[in-house]
């Protein structure tokens, strides 16, 4: 399997039943770098490792428990619409969308880090917070210079 910048052990968290199906779409969240696709995540199973995965309706499924178990985040990218996954890891990260080649580029800070705590004091909890960046990536704000 591919690795990215994944640090630590991969661990299976306590409170769902781990089929073997399950396991290898947590294991592909996992490793990561960017939100993933159903379609993606289907792209990246090794076939020969989980037989019975045929469909890539059988990782909504998987993905929609694990979403009602706290496991994953759900995002809809704005710019094509596209429903993505991303392993909840405790921290979030944002991404900036470039409108012309759709390359997400995680943004370093959250922009909100000290808003949850200033809203505590109103009449409302802030418990997460949504945020997407549109505009032009580097490459394609250049070839428009152009
Ligand atoms: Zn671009
Ligand atoms: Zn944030």
């Amino acid at each position: 399997m591919k690795s990215g910048a994944v640090q630590g052990e991969l661990q299976y968290p306590q409170g769902i039943k781990w089929t073997k199906q399950r396991k290898c779409v947590y294991a592909i969240l996992w490793q990561a770098t960017e939100p993933l696709s159903a379609v993606q995540i289907y792209n990246r199973v090794d076939k020969d490792e989980t037989e019975g995965m045929y469909a890539v309706s059988t990782i909504y499924r998987i993905l929609a428990a694990f979403e009602e178990k706290g496991l994953v985040n759900k995002t809809t990218w704005m710019g094509d619409g596209t429903v993505v996954y991303e392993l909840n890891r405790g921290e979030h990260t944002h991404y900036a969308v470039c409108l012309a080649c759709h390359k997400r580029i995680a943004l370093q800070n959250c922009p909100f880090a000290h808003v949850h705590l200033e809203q505590e004091t109103t009449d409302f909890t802030v418990t997460a917070h949504k945020l997407e960046l549109y505009g032009y990536c580097k490459d394609c704000k250049k070839s428009q210079e152009e």
